[in-house]
């Protein structure tokens, strides 16, 4: 799974080698101050540390355990979907192998406007109201970018996607987090409907500094759908404080049960304060390839423009192309079982009861997801199953989450890493384990905590 990963690591490290055989003395000559010293990370970058993903990926690489821990499937995708890929390449129309438009390739915006403007009852400019990004990562990247100065404060509710934080801060912003909470947690049955932001402890993260909220929904990783009611209490304090909403909407074809997704740029009043964010790679099982969207009114689309196209400037050609060929035909069949965003849901909501089982047998208490591939478990009653005094880390879930890999070789994420130092203890005694995973790899994963708490 991370063979390319591992060799592009091996190139970086022979080249780095290579760097300090060649440094000649009559160079080094040159300046007092080593390199070290003068290159350091810059202040806006200081502090930020290595991702909970680099870090559990180099585990998964040394330990090879079974990986119920990163978001992403480990199921061949549908052949239709991969052969547009093949097709785009080699089309008759050989300019798909060259750069696209810059803000996103014509037939990718052109079906992207056509689909939301039916989801959301509104009339999509594709010119100038929709932004294809390198993934999500970069309509986020950007959306934070093109709108945050020094001081201004940005809300972000918890817990919260790990790369929020950083952005801000490297922008010079402040963040304002606001955690949601468990209204009942001793009760037998939790669902994340269960986690609730306080109203009061709400409006005071609010201010006339405050420029952005961050809204993640489905979220990862306690898979919370907001609901009409919750969107429209924030939508009422952005209009109130003028704040914009970055919805970050990755997780929106994984909704279950009888849970709506809500688009918030659909409620009164909230497009022209919002960008809503897409991901191809979530909605169709390729997360390799790395292509998002912003959707949003174009005075606020504009400045995400500045900073995409001086960073990456365009997105492959050949991957807008093919995304575009399933987001037609899907657009098509939208309300058909047949349809794959339905597919993938049904299939993924059977995966979910499957493993809320497991987990349940096993002794956890698993919090039931409404969206979202992932479920947070507390593993409080398993205590005495574990001996954690071997892993140095600060935080109990990883200590955790390290002792299953090596002891019983079953990978999960700890969701600290989703929390800033004062909210951590919140997800402590918890761990995420990813449910887009093959069937039998999921019975994998049951027989080992079978095994593991004689449980069952
Ligand atoms: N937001 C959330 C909540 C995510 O979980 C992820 C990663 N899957 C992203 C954004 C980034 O998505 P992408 O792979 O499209 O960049
Ligand atoms: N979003 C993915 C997850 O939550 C991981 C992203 C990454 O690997 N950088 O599992």
């Amino acid at each position: 799974m991370y063979r390319t990963c591992l060799s592009s690591i091996t190139k970086v490290t022979n080249r780095l080698t290579s760097i300090s055989i060649n440094t000649e003395p009559s160079l080094r000559k040159m300046s007092n101050q080593s390199i070290a010293d003068k290159f350091q990370l810059p202040k806006r970058w200081q502090g930020s540390t290595q991702s909970v993903w680099n870090e559990y990926t180099q585990l998964f690489l040394k330990y090879q355990p079974l990986s119920l821990a990163h978001g992403f499937t480990d199921s061949p995708v549908p052949k239709y979907i991969t052969q547009q890929l093949a097709i785009a390449t080699q089309n008759a129309d050989h300019m798909l192998n060259q750069y696209a438009r810059d803000f996103g390739h014509p037939r990718l915006v052109n079906v992207l406007s056509s689909l939301y403007s039916k989801l959301i009852n509104r009339t999509i400019d594709p010119d100038t109201e929709v932004l294809i990004t390198a993934g999500a990562y970069e309509a986020l990247y950007a959306s934070i970018h093109s709108h945050i100065d020094e001081g201004d404060e940005v809300i972000i509710i918890e817990p919260a996607f790990d790369s929020y934080e950083p952005v801000v801060k490297m922008c010079g912003g402040v963040v304002r987090y606001i955690p949601l909470r468990l209204k009942n947690p001793a009760s037998d049955i939790i669902t994340s409907a269960d986690y609730v932001l306080d109203d009061a402890e709400l409006e005071a993260v609010f201010n006339d500094k405050t420029k952005i909220i961050v809204i993640n929904t489905p979220n990862n990783p306690c898979g919370k759908v907001f609901s009409r009611e919750e969107l429209t209490k924030i939508a009422n304090l952005c209009k109130k404080y003028n704040v914009i909403c970055v919805m970050d909407e990755v997780y929106e074809w994984m909704v279950y049960d009888d849970n709506e997704h809500v688009r918030i740029c659909s409620l009164p009043g909230m497009w022209e304060r919002t960008i809503t964010i897409g991901s191809a790679g979530k909605a169709l099982a390729v997360t390799g390839w790395k292509t998002g969207w912003a959707l949003g009114p174009p005075n606020l689309i504009s400045h995400l423009h500045l900073v995409h196209q001086n960073c990456v400037a365009s997105i492959p050609t050949p991957l807008q192309e093919a995304i575009a060929t399933v987001f037609e035909v899907e657009l098509k069949r939208l309300d058909s079982p047949e349809c794959y965003f339905n597919v993938l849901r049904l299939e993924l909501q059977v995966k979910r009861d499957f493993m809320i089982n497991v987990l349940k047998k096993s002794g956890m208490q698993p919090i039931i997801p409404q969206g979202g591939y992932f479920i947070i478990a507390d593993w409080s009653a398993l205590e005495d199953k574990v001996d954690l005094s071997q892993e140095p880390d600060a935080q109990k879930d990883y200590k955790f989450t390290k002792w299953m890999i090596k002891n019983i070789g079953l990978q999960a994420i700890p969701p600290t890493a989703f929390f800033n130092a004062a909210n951590k203890s919140l997800m402590e005694n918890c761990v995420r384990f990813c449910f887009v995973r093959k069937e039998e790899n999921l019975h994998k994963a049951a027989d080992i905590l079978k095994k593991w708490t004689g449980k069952m």
